[in-house]
């Protein structure tokens, strides 16, 4: 049994469901609104796919105004809403409750402007991560966070969540990255937070609404930073007989002030997993792998690689495998990144990404296997080392109650020795249902409060995103 509860749903707003979907279709065009169930259910769900809730309705506008029209009438209407980009959170941020509308931004997908003088992108929020870099990618300009899932996932997604990715150690995570966006607010009002410039007066909204989780606005466009590309880049394999190795390893790099552009670190069963699927040509005789990316000029790459190299020895390396070629690099990153899409097609699982301190990795990990040993689950790691943002793969069967309860269990354990170990709950993947109710296990009643009250601020009806982020109170719990 799941031991995440929704709250029921408003009998008051589903005794007027059919008379809500028929207001909403003579409000918007016809291709704006999804109102049959079979539309509905594509909307069900996201990543996180063991909880599902069919929406009230589905809104798909394609301007802001269309945006601030149908928030006014959810507003009226006294209706929950569900911001959502292209569902691949997850943390379960863009699962939907019944009494629910979802405003999905995927018709929102043209990029706006591009001032490579200015180094900056104009899209809208349902424009791909991917998109804004193969905009860009001619002129020798990308733009950095790049989620595993950036083939798919929203500009507006990665803001609500503040996303990260395998070469954000370098770069930061897209809070690093946004300049500016346009929030549509719950009663329709339009308000523009940052813009071209590189900071904008008075308090950081912008902060705010970066991780926000949907819960303050729709966000409907944004300026992000692009940046050039680097002169080169080369990604390097390396192979250790154990986890303690190759975690104590990452410590020792970061703790000698080497910033790689990147430092993945993929497990024996990640490995293994990700070999059969994209034939990366990872090493399948090592316990743990670690990928550490160096770019710059050919000069800046080898000193880089020579001082990672002396370390990586000094943690007992037995292989080492350089890319040769571009193709080769390609290759070695598009292993990494469709793990968890070959993870997916073996088993069931639910990732966590609780972060620790980089000198915890090997304890960490120590308590990840013996937490998922206890319950008798399968893992396999594969995560950002470099940042500490771990992502274990709990591997489960979604059809078995009990182990779906076994899994949770595992999970929130695994969270929990986040908090412990000098970490958080979440890296990069946002709270939304999955880790609501172990928000008090980082944060004291106090500090939670604070936060509530900052959100009535944006949002005085808890309309958006309800029954997410915060611990369910009163009945709901
Ligand atoms: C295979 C895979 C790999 C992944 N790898 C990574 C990774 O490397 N790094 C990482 O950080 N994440 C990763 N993720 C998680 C996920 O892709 C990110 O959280 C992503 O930012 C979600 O974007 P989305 O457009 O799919 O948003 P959705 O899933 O649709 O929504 C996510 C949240 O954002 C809110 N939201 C969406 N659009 C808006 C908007 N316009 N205005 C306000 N709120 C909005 C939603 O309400 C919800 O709370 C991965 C997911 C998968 C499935």
């Amino acid at each position: 049994m799941s031991q995440i509860a929704f709250p029921t749903p408003d009998p008051a707003i589903l005794a007027r469901a059919d008379a809500i979907r028929t207001a909403l279709r003579a409000l918007l065009p016809r291709e704006c609104v999804v109102t049959d169930e079979a539309g509905r259910r594509a909307f069900e769900t996201d990543a996180l796919t063991a909880y599902r809730r069919l929406p009230l309705a589905v809104i798909l506008p394609r301007t802001t105004e269309e945006v601030a029209t149908a928030l006014r009438f959810c507003r009226e209407q006294g209706v929950n809403i569900v911001p959502r980009g292209a569902g691949t959170s997850l943390a379960g941020g863009a699962v939907p409750q019944e009494d629910a509308i979802v405003i999905g931004l995927s018709k929102m997908n043209r990029v706006l402007e591009i001032n490579y003088a200015d180094r900056y992108a104009r899209v809208e929020a349902g424009v791909t991560n991917l998109a804004i870099s193969e905009a860009v990618g001619e002129k020798g300009f990308f733009y950095a966070p790049d989620p595993s899932s950036q083939l798919a996932c929203t500009i507006g997604g990665n803001i609500a969540m503040n996303s990260g990715g395998a070469h954000c150690l370098k770069y930061g995570v897209t809070s690093n990255n946004l300049m500016g966006v346009r929030l549509v607010m719950f009663d329709g009002d339009i308000l523009d937070l940052g813009g071209p410039a590189l900071d904008a007066d008075g308090l950081d909204f912008l902060g705010l609404v970066c991780g926000g989780e949907g819960q303050l606005g729709i966000v409907t466009e944004a300026y992000v930073r692009i940046l050039p590309l680097a002169e080169g880049a080369r990604p390097v394999l390396f192979g250790f007989d154990s986890a303690e190795d190759a975690s104590r390893c990452v410590a020792a790099v970061i703790g000698a002030g080497i910033v790689p552009v990147a430092m993945e670190y993929m497990d024996r069963l990640a490995i293994e997993i990700t070999e059969n699927f994209a034939h990366a040509g990872y090493p399948l005789d090592v316990e743990a792998m670690l990928i550490i990316e160096s770019e710059g000029s050919a000069p800046e790459i080898e000193a880089e690689q020579k001082r990672i190299l002396d370390i990586a020895r000094a943690h007992n390396v037995r292989v080492v495998k350089e890319s040769m070629s571009a193709m080769e690099s390609a290759q070695i990153w598009k292993g990494r990144k469709s793990a968890f899409g070959a993870t997916g097609r073996i088993a069931d699982y639910i990732c966590m990404d609780g972060t620790v301190p980089t000198g915890q990795l090997p304890e960490a990990l120590r308590r990840v296997a013996k937490i998922c040993a206890d319950e008798g689950l399968r893992v396999a790691n594969v995560f950002h080392a470099g940042d500490g943002n771990m992502h274990p793969l709990i591997l489960y069967n979604m059809n078995d109650p009990a182990e779906q309860e076994k899994a949770e269990r595992a999970g929130a354990r695994v969270l929990e020795m986040s908090v412990e170990l000098g970490g958080c709950l979440t890296g990069e993947h946002g709270v939304g249902v999955e880790k609501r109710d172990l928000m008090s296990k980082q944060y004291t009643p106090q500090e939670l409060a604070q936060q509530k009250s900052v959100r009535a601020v944006f949002d005085p009806d808890g309309r958006f995103n309800p029954a997410k982020v915060f611990p369910l109170t009163g009945r709901a719990a």
